[in-house]
Order: structure tokens, then sequence, then C-alpha cells
């Protein structure tokens, strides 16, 4: 049994929340042919920084910066690096703030210029399936419900589910009970109550699901090294419909980047 939060902590979990949003639009309005991931990882923790956060990516379980950069075939955990973004790469930014004592955490998967129709298809579709998600994350669902959503809809595109990596409850811990799958079966899994918090986060890849562990013990890259996208959103189980902590709002206007 998972103990939903009071709207004490929601509150501050939105405060988080906002930051970590607010800072992934910072990012995006950063993302370029000829930038280096090390440099959109300098414009979120500076971001971060200055509105009193901390970045708590940074140092967790010896991760070196303040962001993950995941480019193309890195489904999650890059290093920013001297790598330089070109035309047609994807970009995907996961950003964790800490904030008096409770944690936000969002990603975004960004175009870099223009990218070919596949790879578009691959970003619509990714961050679409988070929304079915977020649509099945209601009190008396349960975890399954919310993975089959995302899991029905992806695959429907021919696309996969990445099933080795997976949401999670947030709060003190920026990673808590109950695990959120993106896969699964109705009516499975841990119950949703009203006031838990999650971070449902879906892994999509353009190919098969297989991933593998890089050299370097952290970054995720696809095993037939098509590209991957990840979207994720901080929300509170609500009866009926749940609540968004974090948004894509400071990002998109119409469903369309706004910069
Ligand atoms: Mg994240
Ligand atoms: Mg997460």
């Amino acid at each position: 049994m998972v103990k939903p939060k009071t709207e004490e902590e929601i509150e501050l979990l939105r405060q988080n929340a906002i930051i970590v949003s607010k800072t992934l639009a910072e990012v995006g309005k950063a993302v370029a042919p000829g930038v280096t991931t090390k440099e959109l990882n300098r414009v979120a923790e500076t971001f971060i920084r200055d509105n009193g956060a901390i970045p708590s990516f940074l140092g967790f379980e010896g991760f070196p910066a303040a962001i993950c950069a995941s480019v193309n075939d890195v489904v999650v955990h890059g290093f920013p690096s001297d790598y330089v973004l070109k035309e047609g790469d994807i970009v995907t930014a996961d950003i964790g703030t800490l904030y008096k004592g409770y944690n936000g955490d969002s990603a975004y998967t960004f175009p870099v210029g223009e990218v070919d129709a596949k790879t578009r298809m691959l970003l619509d579709v990714t961050k679409a399936s988070l929304y079915k998600g977020i649509e099945a994350a209601v009190a008396g669902n349960r975890t399954g419900d919310i993975g089959y959503a995302v899991q029905q809809y992806v695959e429907s595109f021919g696309f996969s589910v990445v099933r080795d990596l997976e949401g999670h409850g947030i709060g003190k811990e920026m990673h808590e009970n109950p695990g959120v799958p993106n896969f699964g079966h109705r009516g499975r899994g841990t119950h949703l109550v009203d006031g838990m918090t999650i971070c449902i986060e879906p892994m999509i890849n353009a190919g098969g699901r297989g991933v593998y562990l890089d050299r370097n013990g952290w970054a995720v890259h696809t095993s037939d090294h098509s590209k991957s996208a990840h979207y994720e959103l901080t929300v509170v189980v609500r009866k009926g419909k749940a609540e968004q902590l974090s948004t894509f709002d400071y990002i998109e206007k119409d469903g369309k980047i706004n910069f």
C-alpha cells in the first residue's frame, strides 16, 4: 500500500514541477544544430540554481551532471558531453530538482532543426502515449491500466515500449513506490488512490524494444540503434481525472514547440 501525499506535500511537489517545467523550456530554447549537450546542461543547471533549487541528478548514485541529455539511440541517462547536435538529431532532456525537501522530475524529447517524418511520428506518438497514460491514472485504477494504455497506443503505430525502465512514485525521494511500467495488463499492479503522486514516463523505440547498457555504466542504448523518445510528467492521482503537476505548456502552444 502506497501512502497518498497530503495537500501540503502536493503543493511542494507542484513548486518543484513548475521549476522543472520551466527548466525544460529553457533547455528547449537552447537546442539547435551546433550546440553541445554540455551547453544544455549548463543552461539547465544555471536556471535551476537561479530559482533556488538544487539539480537533484547531479551526484545521484554518482551521475556526473545536472541533466540527462540522451541523443538519438540513447534511451535515457546520457551524459552531457562535447557532442555537437546536428540537424535531424533528437535530444531528450531529463531534469530533476530538489526544492524545499521535495523532488521534481520531467523529460522532453526535442527535435534538432528538421527531423525526418518517421522521427517526427516517434516524437508525436510517444508524447501522446504519455497523455493516454495520464488519462488512466485515476483513483480506482491500477498501475497496469496506465501501462496498458501506453503500450496499446504505441504498438498500434509499430513502435516499441522499453520494458527495462519505468515510471515511479515521487515525493521526498526522487524514486518512490509504486513502479509505473509502460506496458502491462488492465486491472493488475498497484492500486491507484487519490493523492498518490507519480511520474509517468514512456520510453519508446522506433525499432525493437531491446536495449543495452553503455560501457560507462549509465547510458541506455537501443540494441538496433534506432531512435528512442522519452516524455515524462508528474501527476497526482485523483478521482475522475489526474491532476498534472508538471507541464509542457512553457514549451508548447497547441501541441507545437513555441520557439
Ligand atoms: Mg526523469
Ligand atoms: Mg522519472
